[in-house]
């Protein structure tokens, strides 16, 4: 009889989990379930920033604690440690006698380089590993391509991948698990424990995000079964403000807490049981972009974190710290960047309209290296995933292989477009909150007259813009050209 240890990385659910299912298969004797809490993700960016920011790692501890219940209903537990995954899985490996060690496989460099060194370490005491590909809606083995030819433009590969390929069905749920033997089992760390402060969640904040598959599924539940949101999808996505504009189920796909394909299965018995229609379609189609960015960091492997992008296109950044934390504080004048990036700092999420803006303004009119607006993100999103932030900022900054050319969001246009009534803005900017009609998109229009009357003094209590709005975007437009052309 076998006996397996199941290390759980971005897979945090016992729901549609290939590795469980993979270890029982073997009938083992005992399973050892292990999180790790790998310091170097607590340490700081290149940059400066915290790795893990507050948000995300209070969401993380959360997502362990109810795995641990989960695990500890089907006859197990999970085993905590802190520290550097590929030196503590071999020795607890080691210790209990294990022949076998399965994981998920994951994207990027630096998660990749941990598993290569654990397989060393593993390999040199004759102990077995299966790493599994779960992360994606579609299994790479299904893709109607390999990975090396996966097309550049997200058209191209969403087409042939919904004519060729099928998604597989979500594994069964494990009732039993076989014990787990006499082990320190380990305390869940505070976020004091990981070196950050505690928080209280902003009362601004339109949703508490709280992490765990319990509470996956509960969201899920919400949007699509008690409040029938995923009926207008399509029509709402684009919102701001408010907690069901769009699924938010991004942190916990983030975490592995939520299967793609469980949500896959559960739009199909929505549109079986409810309604079938362009907006029941599009959130699987927005999954499919997420597919396609992790496909994409697999393809280009390293080449996503380079300032020079997935296209190899070097361009003069500037490295402007000033600019920089007026952009991060919510400090530039531009209510729609200024509402959008406080929302960041005050709750760890930010709408995908939003964050296309502000990332516009950061490289298109700004001209600061994306990489450092990506690295806040890291840093601040409750939902950051590896491939999706850096494949967006790859794109929205122009050098992503799916790029056309020089493309910017104007700024108040798409507040008007997307804010109409302003309360978005209102919500966030209290300073400005009591302007009237659509000048609150543009404050800097206001008359000396209006500014009294609003009580308002640009650059006092709201500052004015920090550049003009089209001769930022010429000058940097002029620069992108002369280093493409
Ligand atoms: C600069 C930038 C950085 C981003 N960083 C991240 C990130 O770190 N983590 C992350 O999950 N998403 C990221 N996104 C994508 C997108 O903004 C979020 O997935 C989305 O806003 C999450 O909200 P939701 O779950 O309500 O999305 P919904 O609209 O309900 O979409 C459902 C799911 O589809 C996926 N999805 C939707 N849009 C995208 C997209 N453009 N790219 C990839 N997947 C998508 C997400 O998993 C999302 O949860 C980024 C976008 C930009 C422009």
């Amino acid at each position: 009889m076998s006996r397996i240890l199941i290390w759980f990385r971005n897979d945090l659910r016992i729901h549609d989990q290939a590795i469980l299912i993979h270890g029982i298969e073997h009938n083992p004797e005992i399973i050892i379930p292990i999180y790790c809490f790998d310091e170097r993700q607590f340490s700081t960016t290149s940059f400066g920033f915290p790795k893990t920011g507050k948000f995300r790692a209070k969401f993380l501890i959360e997502a362990v604690t109810d795995l641990r219940k989960s695990l500890q209903k089907i006859g197990n537990n999970l085993i905590i440690r802190k520290g550097i995954p590929e030196n503590i899985i071999p020795q607890i490996a080691i210790e209990n006698k294990i022949d076998l060690v399965c994981f998920s496989a994951e994207a990027t460099a630096e998660e990749i380089k941990v598993e290569k060194k654990l397989s060393k370490k593993l390999s040199q005491v004759n102990i077995r590993i299966k790493s599994i590909w779960q992360s994606t809606l579609y299994h790479p083995e299904e893709l109607p391509y390999s990975i090396a030819d996966i097309p550049d433009l997200f058209t191209n590969f969403r087409k042939k991948v919904e004519a060729k390929s099928k998604i597989y069905y979500c594994l069964k749920t494990p009732q039993k698990l076989p014990s787990i033997p006499t082990i320190e089992i380990g305390n869940i760390p505070s976020l004091q424990d990981l070196g950050l402060e505690d928080y209280q969640l902003s009362s601004k904040s339109v949703l508490t995000f709280q992490g765990g598959e319990t509470k996956a599924i509960d969201r899920l539940n919400h949007y699509f079964w008690e409040k029938d949101c995923l009926k207008n999808y399509k029509q709402t996505r684009n919102g701001m403000l408010g907690s069901d504009y769009s699924s938010k189920l991004s942190p916990w796909l983030a975490l592995g807490c939520i299967s793609p394909r469980y949500i896959y299965q559960q739009v199909k018995k929505y549109e079986e049981e409810r309604v079938k229609n362009d907006s029941t379609y599009w959130l699987i189609f927005e999954l499919l972009w997420r597919d396609f960015f992790r496909f994409t960091a697999v393809k280009y492997g390293n080449q996503i974190f380079y300032k020079s992008g997935l296209q190899n296109i070097s361009l003069p950044w500037q490295e402007n710290w000033s600019i920089f934390e007026l952009w991060c504080e919510g400090q530039t004048g531009y209510p729609l960047i200024d509402a959008n990036m406080r929302e960041l700092k005050s709750t760890g999420f930010m709408s995908n309209r939003g964050r296309q803006n502000v990332a516009s303004f950061l490289t298109k009119n700004l001209g600061i290296n994306w990489q450092m607006g990506a690295q806040w993100f890291e840093s601040m999103l409750i939902d950051y995933d590896v491939c999706s932030n850096w494949g967006n900022w790859n794109y929205t900054a122009g050098i992503g292989n799916d790029a056309r050319g020089f493309r910017y969001f104007n700024i108040p246009k798409q507040s008007k477009d997307y804010d109409y009534q302003g309360n978005y803005l209102r919500h966030w900017l209290p300073e400005i909150a009591q302007i009237k009609g659509e000048k609150i998109h543009q404050p800097w229009t206001l008359s000396p007259h209006e500014q009294k009357q609003f009580n308002i003094q640009l650059g006092v209590n709201y500052p004015l813009p920090m550049v003009d709005f089209f001769p930022s975007i010429k000058n940097n437009q002029k620069v992108y050209l002369n280093y493409t052309s």
